[in-house]
């Protein structure tokens, strides 16, 4: 059993700020990676200029990271980023996961650039320091990072694994954000957590830090009805997400999460929304000794009582789906392909598993 976790955090008001000794130990010039808005909206890309700028230390700033990045935008990012010491990500996971991929192609080169991200050689990254600003990826904590994958049609995870070096996190970063993206990032700290848990990796180090995930969101699973939430509120949904990222740090996720990408592929559904559509389904085949364990530090007397909460939150925040054609199958297949996240599930998936779950959330949502 191992529990590895090299990423240094700190969290506090006005962090970045104080983090000049930090940045200036990482070099003199950084690629800020963003997206398109929100790093500007919530205040951090400025602490951050302005931090860089009294160091002396140069930046050139790539805020082009769409949500659900493609493999590309790491290509575009490590070419306008050419020759920098180090990488500063901010934003949700699709900035801080590209940052990650850009990180190993700025010190490897830029040719044959998949084969780089995704191949079997390994390669190392610069160093990335990571400013989240959603509460739910775990980004800033884990190795992982999860681009969209046209020729497939679904998402894909990142063969290299890039630990950031530095988390710095500003809880008012995140006061910002709408109540859906509050509401879907909250869930899939929440999918990250239970799949961590019930997964055949989960181990005494793991399992602490999903259960106080699982604890924190059932405190304030209410909340998510709420327009807004208070500093204090957002602070422990944070720290949610933080320890959510150090539980799949340890243990990968499972079933619901390669449930959900095609979904958000196909139907743009938020990707915390698509994992928790399958959850109901997901619990009912996994060992109930454990779901009652889940049940129990989320509050909830049952996976049905949990079921309606689920569904209340989606009916809330989803346009309905309009199935366009019948991609079940195809969905199937590709859930049936991906070895490495079945084999984390106790007891293996069977096919005609995965189509009655697919069949009850189209015939659902
Ligand atoms: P995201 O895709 O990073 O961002 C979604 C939207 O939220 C964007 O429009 C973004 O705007 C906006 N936004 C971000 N922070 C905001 C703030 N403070 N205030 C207002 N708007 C804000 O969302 P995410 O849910 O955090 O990340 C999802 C991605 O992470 C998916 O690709 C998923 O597959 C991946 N993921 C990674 C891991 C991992 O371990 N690495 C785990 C789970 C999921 P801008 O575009 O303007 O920034
Ligand atoms: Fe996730």
């Amino acid at each position: 059993m191992t529990y590895f976790m090299p990423t240094k955090i700190f969290e506090d008001e006005g962090v970045v700020s104080k983090s000049l000794a930090l940045l200036k130990g990482l070099g003199s010039s950084a690629l800020i990676v963003t997206g398109r808005h929100s790093a500007k909206l919530c205040g951090a890309l400025d602490d951050v200029v302005a931090v860089l700028e009294r160091g002396g230390i140069s930046y050139c700033i790539f805020d082009k990271v769409s949500a659900n990045p493609l493999i590309s935008q790491n290509f575009d990012g490590a070419i306008f980023g050419k020759g920098v010491d180090f990488v500063i990500a901010i934003g949700g996971g699709s900035p801080l996961d590209t940052a990650k991929g850009i990180a190993v192609l700025l010190k490897h080169g830029t040719d044959d650039y998949e084969e780089k991200l995704f191949g079997a050689k390994d390669y190392d990254a610069l160093p990335v320091v990571a400013i989240p600003t959603t509460a739910g990826t775990g980004s800033e904590t884990t190795p992982y990072s999860v681009f969209t994958d046209e020729e497939q049609g679904t998402k894909r995870s990142m063969a290299r694994r890039v630990f950031p070096i530095y988390s710095l996190i500003d809880p008012r970063y995140f006061m910002t954000m709408s109540q859906k993206l509050r509401n879907t990032t909250m869930m899939d700290a929440l999918s990250h957590a239970i799949e961590s848990f019930l997964s055949v990796k989960s181990t005494p180090y793991s399992e602490l830090f999903a259960l106080e995930t699982i604890a924190l969101i059932g405190k304030h699973k209410d909340k998510a009805f709420d327009e807004t939430v208070s500093l204090e509120v957002m602070t422990e949904l944070i720290h949610a997400s933080t320890f959510a990222g150090f539980a799949i740090s340890q243990t990968g996720t499972t079933l619901p999460h390669s449930f959900g990408y095609p979904i958000t592929y196909d139907y743009h559904v938020e990707h915390g929304f698509a994992n928790v559509m399958f959850m109901q389904d997901y619990l009912q085949i996994c060992a109930q000794d454990r779901v009652a364990r889940v049940l129990d530090a989320l509050g909830f007397a049952s996976t049905q009582e949990f079921g309606v909460y689920i569904d209340r939150l989606l009916s809330e925040s989803l346009e309905p789906m309009v199935v366009r054609e019948n991609h079940i199958e195809r969905y199937v297949h590709m859930l049936m392909a991906n070895k490495v996240k079945l084999a984390n599930h106790p007891g293996g998936l069977s096919e005609d598993q995965a189509r009655h779950m697919y069949q009850r959330v189209f015939a659902k949502f």
